[in-house]
């Protein structure tokens, strides 16, 4: 009964339009989705991981007040900075908002620079300990302890940030040979996170992930990176820029959340959490936005430590950080949208428009046109825009090879193609090939040792 639900749902949802505003920060995002909620009557959903959360509003860039009274907006600010959100999280919440809109037809315009909760959303992907699975885990596990995956508790699989920190990677890649066997094969023994991944998803679904990858693949347009699209009618709006241009963008863009209150944003955010915690881990949850982890030099200090000179100079240098961050962090968005939205392996891809934001004087042209690209696909016809062009890529095949030469470990194959051809490796075979040579001719040669002693 299930099953025939899951796929009503799925029936359903594959024919919904959706669009989704992309691109890296600064381009004009929020701007572009207001707009387009206006025009078409749709709501905004937000996907960055950092403006879920409520406070901080000039550091995560949220959209000011009289923006968002212009359009209904859902996951913007509704979260407590302290807690957790992860993107099972969004993938759930967002789901169930873009059903309901369905239902009232509204058009969701999903906006944000997040990609992975963007992805999560598009594509059918698997992740790894969905909540309802691992809650369902935690009952079934309460009934007895003795429920071990190798020497370890299913519990802490599912939980390894609380669980396993102090486990050598090399163990957690052992014990994922045991059960995975598959999987560990294609991940390098120094893959923490993607191993810790492999056994969470071993843990919460009691099914190997290579198997579950596997029936993924299996599914029309899937492929080994998710299930097919979720939505082969999304519309993907890709705000481009000049990278110089948005270089220069960003560093005004920082100058101007300080005048509008940035120092003493983060000043209150600190005084008001480090009373709650002894330490502060820049890693998680809101912690992660962009500024206070360059900051924290600074905002360790007293206040009059801070008007002083060396705290001015931790002052400028954290701005300058901030500047430095958020712009690798715009170049990494748009390589993200280049590798994943438009190389095409064996994974089924959407329709990608581009727009070209770089002259901001020329906005209502970029408007006008993500107007049309909308209105066409709305009313089931062909836009006059093209989508861009998307770039055959061959995939890597991983598994395991073992170069006992130079005693390295390679799992992309194309990287171990490059290694055996390498210079580096050449190299080392010489010196190997020579010093056999070597041994082998002492060997030849009778020792001292090796004569026989003449029979008298
Ligand atoms: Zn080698």
């Amino acid at each position: 009964m299930f099953i025939t639900q899951y796929c009503r749902a799925i029936l359903k949802m594959s024919t919904l339009p959706i669009v989704v505003v992309l691109g890296a920060t600064g381009t004009g995002k929020s701007k572009l989705s207001i707009a387009l909620a206006k025009r078409f009557e749709g709501e905004v959903i937000n996907a960055d991981s950092m403006q879920v959360y409520r406070g901080l509003d000039i550091v995560t860039n949220k959209i000011t007040d009289a923006e968002r009274a212009e359009c209904p907006h859902h996951l913007l600010g509704f979260l407590d900075p302290l807690r957790m959100f992860h993107v099972f999280d969004f993938q759930e919440q967002c789901l169930s908002i873009v059903e309901r809109l369905a239902e009232q037809k509204k058009l969701p315009v999903i906006v944000g620079g997040t990609h992975y909760y963007i992805e999560s959303v598009i594509w059918n992907v698997l992740l790894a300990n969905n909540r309802e699975d691992s809650e369902q885990e935690k009952v079934e596990t309460s009934s007895g302890s003795d429920d071990l995956i190798g020497e370890f508790p299913r519990e802490h699989l599912l939980d390894p940030l609380t669980h396993l920190t102090y486990v050598p990677t090399l163990e957690l890649h052992g014990l994922l040979k045991s059960v995975d066997p598959e999987t560990a094969d294609t991940l390098h023994p120094n893959e923490r996170r993607k191993i810790l991944r492999s056994l969470q998803v071993f843990a919460s679904h009691k099914k190997r992930h290579s198997e579950l990858i596997a029936a993924q693949k299996a599914e029309a347009g899937g492929s080994s990176l998710g299930g097919p699209l979720r939505f082969p009618n999304a519309v993907l709006l890709w705000l481009q820029c000049d990278e110089d241009v948005l270089d220069e963008r960003i560093n005004n863009r920082v100058d101007q959340m300080v005048e509008a209150g940035l120092v003493d944003e983060c000043r209150n955010f600190h005084k008001s959490v480090a009373s709650h915690k002894s330490e502060l881990d820049y890693t998680k949850g809101i912690f992660q936005s962009i500024g206070l982890k360059e900051l924290h030099d600074f905002l360790m200090l007293s206040p009059e430590d801070q008007e002083s000179e060396q705290g001015q100079k931790y002052l400028e240098e954290g701005l300058q950080n901030v500047k430095a961050r958020t712009r690798k962090y715009a170049k990494k968005q748009i390589q993200w949208i280049r590798n994943r939205l438009l190389k095409r392996s064996d994974r089924q891809l959407p329709h990608v428009f581009g727009l070209d934001a770089t002259d901001l004087s020329r906005w209502p042209e970029v408007e006008s046109k993500a107007f049309e690209i909308v209105d066409t696909i709305l009313s089931a016809k062909k836009p006059s825009v093209e989508p861009l062009p998307q770039e055959f890529r061959a995939e890597d095949v991983r598994s395991t090879n073992v170069c006992k030469v130079c005693e390295r470990v390679f799992v992309s194959g194309n990287q171990w193609k490059e290694h055996l051809s390498s210079r580096f490796h050449k190299k080392r075979m010489n010196k190997q090939r020579k010093k056999l040579h070597a041994l082998e001719v002492r060997r030849e040669r009778p020792t001292a040792l090796q004569t026989v002693p003449e029979p008298s």
